[in-house]
């Protein structure tokens, strides 16, 4: 069992948590601050507890020091959000400095460390550099669910330099969540996907059949299951290797407990372009110089429906070109819909990372889910039943 933040003594303490503030920054401006909001109860918690807090993350995919990527602006957001707090940043997060400035800290000033992918150690996972990071701290606090399905220095061998950790409240909740749904009796679960690639779903819709009631599928990887059923798709995006696959997977549902619905109604453009001219056809009537970008509003009523009809739903992928506000009708609807039975029908509503959670984010509606995860890979990984490389890194340093 990995201990909670909650059952360790901090008081007093330097406590050096693994964050994921891995966020959209442009120009040094932050784009979305989910995934910062996400640590806050965290980070209050240590506050509370009169703890100094060290915190550590990767940003983006930097080769060295790369201040297109630095966490710098994230250290304005923490002052502007923590004013009765001081918080201090460090530009190299393993240098003498940084280390002096966690020695000098009092209880309740937070240090934010730069990114630690300046170091291609912290990839490797490398020994001495997380022995170096471990200096920072007495108490180590893992809250980076994004990472979890990655063994890196500061989530992985880091942890046999200290007696004393946890996982943050945040990461505790991505586990509740994503993983109770693989456990439970799941009579009445509705998985709704969408995306691009069935391929990287696939583990996730085997896993699911069986468990869910349902699986609706929108989006492009619709195609290519409506290829399989003998469907005319134009020159919607698929997965031409896919197709046996696809039909395999149709056919094992039919003897299974799990129905697989897919779109009666797409709306189709000759061009991949937001200005395209688009038209709502039924499946049937898919024409050959086009490709379809959304589902059309029948699919949007029915995927609802059923939605409405079972207690839990799990949702990873968008139901169309969403980037493009022609095409992103449907996944908005569906987000909408979603949210409202959340809120009136005690529907229980998870949304995948990645791009699912930045369609409601995006449209300021992500705190009527019930959970939207802050990991893609690792939230998909879990919801395939894969085990987590954090827990293996657990049971390898315990
Ligand atoms: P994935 O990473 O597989 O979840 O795919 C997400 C991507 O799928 C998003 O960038 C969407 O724009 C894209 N997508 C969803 N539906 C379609 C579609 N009908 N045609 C083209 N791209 C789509």
């Amino acid at each position: 069992m990995i201990t909670r933040i909650d059952s360790l003594d901090i008081s007093n303490k330097k406590v050096l948590v693994r964050v994921d503030f891995n966020v959209p920054i442009s120009d040094g401006i932050i784009l979305s601050d989910f995934r910062l909001r996400a640590a806050f109860d965290t980070i209050n918690f240590c506050l509370k507890n009169s703890a100094k807090i060290i915190l550590m993350s990767h940003l983006g995919r930097p080769k060295g020091v790369d201040l297109k990527l630095s966490l710098y602006p994230i250290f304005n957001y923490l002052s502007d959000k923590f004013p009765n707090n001081k918080i201090l940043f460090s530009d190299d997060c393993i240098s003498d400095e940084s280390f002096k400035k966690t020695d000098s800290m009092n209880n309740g000033d937070i240090h934010l460390l730069e990114n630690l992918r300046y170091y291609d150690e912290e990839l490797f996972n490398s020994d001495s550099f997380s022995q170096k990071l471990s200096k920072h701290g007495d108490i180590y606090i893992n809250d980076a669910f994004g990472t979890s399905h990655r063994m890196h220095a500061s989530n992985s061998a880091i942890l046999k330099y200290f007696t004393s950790k946890g996982i943050g409240f945040l990461m505790d909740r991505e586990l509740q969540y994503l993983s109770k749904i693989n456990l439970d009796n799941t009579a009445n679960l509705v998985l709704l996907l969408g995306g691009a690639k069935i391929s990287t779903k696939l583990a996730m819709i085997r896993y699911f059949i069986n468990k869910a009631n349902y699986i609706l599928v929108g989006g492009a990887m619709s195609f290519t299951f409506l290829k399989a059923s003998g469907y005319k798709v134009g020159k919607s995006l698929i997965e031409e290797d896919m197709i046996k696959e696809a039909a395999f997977v149709l056919n094992e549902s039919k003897a299974s407990n799990t129905k697989i619905i897919l779109p009666v109604d797409i709306i189709c453009a000759e061009t991949f372009s937001n200005d395209a001219r688009s038209k709502c056809r039924r499946i049937s009537e898919i024409e050959e110089n086009e490709l379809g970008l959304d589902i059309g509003s029948d699919t949007s009523k029915n995927f609802i429906n059923i939605i409405k009809e079972n207690d839990t739903v799990i949702w990873n992928g968008p139901m169309g070109a969403f980037e493009m506000d022609s095409f992103k009708i449907g996944t908005d609807i569906l987000a909408k819909g979603i949210s409202a039975s959340t809120k009136d029908n005690e529907l229980i509503s998870i949304v995948g990372g990645g791009d699912t959670a930045s369609a409601v984010i995006n449209l300021g509606i992500d705190s009527s889910f019930t959970h939207v995860s802050t990991g893609g890979g690792a939230s998909l990984e879990l919801l395939s039943g894969l085990k987590l490389k954090l827990f293996e890194s657990w049971e390898k340093y315990e």
